[in-house]
């Protein structure tokens, strides 16, 4: 049985409700459209799917980041986010006004036709790669993201790294992202980013800078695979059991806002998946962000809120520790 929610959690360990403290990050889902299909895609992305920003929603986008200096960084994502066909002009206009932008990319859409520019075209903009490995093993990267996958994805690093991608002290920063294949938690992210670098260099040659351990969050595919599974209330209580205090502090609706492709707001990418947007005496949407109050504001959450405070607790940029 499960008996306990988020917010009562909170309470018993002396936090207030939670709420954003800044907009240091805006990410933005570009569309659901994917070249892939995952098992544990939180998004349901794949082909056949129709969502994806315009060209319009983007210019919102701009105006907003041009008159606030303080959103740093664009966090693009999707589906795969370069499968929109303004993907090039939303990064070249991000890079003009001094925004550190960062793509959550899959790797395998480099092979696309109409893609195969993407790699020069990054590094030529000096956009950070985040990129999902969920093993340093071949077999394991098929199973949970699809045959060819894991051969596509290692051709793909090569190459960046050619570019000059994953140097250590470089100005190219390409990361990893591990998450578990079942429904544990994952390991403690140093040791195991040692290993998957001894790994991947031994074996392969390639290089990366960091590598980021995210939770599974039961939400989605990964959740209808609990339930199949007839696993979810043993996950939702091992996450409730590893509850870390000090994973509080950092969860990232905190200093993130989250835009959809239709340019709705959300406190982050889970929330956005699931359709809860932000509270709803908030403003609702990109176009009218400057009304106010979303720097300061109550965050929505629910069970899932618990795969960000397990364990070292969890987050787009890897573990929170
Ligand atoms: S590549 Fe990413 S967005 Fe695409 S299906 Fe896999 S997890 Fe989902
Ligand atoms: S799931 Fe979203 S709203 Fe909940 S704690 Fe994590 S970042 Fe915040």
């Amino acid at each position: 049985m499960l008996t306990s929610s988020f917010s009562r959690t909170l309470e018993e360990h002396g936090f207030p409700p939670l709420r954003a403290r800044l907009i240091h990050t805006l990410q933005v889902n570009l569309g659901k459209l994917c070249n892939q299909t995952c098992q544990h895609c939180h998004v349901d992305a794949g082909p056949s799917r129709t969502e994806i920003m315009t060209r319009e929603t983007m210019d919102i986008i701009l105006g907003v980041l041009r008159r606030h200096p303080e959103i740093a960084t664009v966090d693009l994502t999707g589906g795969a986010p370069e499968m929109n066909p303004h993907f090039d002009y939303l990064v070249s206009a991000c890079r003009s006004i001094g925004k550190t932008v960062i793509d959550r990319c899959n790797l395998t859409v480099f092979f696309l036709k109409g893609k195969t520019h993407l790699p020069e075209f990054l590094a030529g903009h000096r956009v950070e790669i985040i990129a999902s490995l969920p093993c340093y093993l071949e077999e394991n990267v098929d199973r949970q993201r699809g045959k060819g996958v894991f051969s596509r994805s290692l051709e793909a690093v090569r190459h960046l790294n050619a570019l000059g991608y994953g140097k250590e002290g470089g100005d190219l920063a390409l990361h990893l992202v591990y998450n578990p294949s079942g429904p544990h938690l994952p390991p403690e992210q140093k040791a195991l980013e040692a290993d998957y670098r001894a790994e991947l260099f031994s074996r392969f040659g390639i290089r990366f800078n960091r590598l980021y351990t995210i939770t599974n969050m039961p939400i989605n595919r990964f959740l209808d695979d609990l339930h199949a599974q007839g696993q979810y209330e043993q996950y939702l209580n091992l996450l409730i059991e590893s509850f870390n205090p000090h994973a509080v502090e950092n969860v990232m609706c905190r200093s993130l806002l989250s835009v959809g492709w239709d340019g709705r707001l959300y406190d982050c990418d889970f929330n956005q998946m699931l359709d809860w947007p932000v509270d709803r005496t908030m403003p609702q949407t990109i176009a009218d962000f400057d009304s106010g109050g979303l720097t300061t504001r109550p965050v929505v959450i629910g069970q899932h809120c618990y795969g960000c405070t397990a364990g070292a607790g969890s987050s787009c940029n890897g573990s929170l520790d």
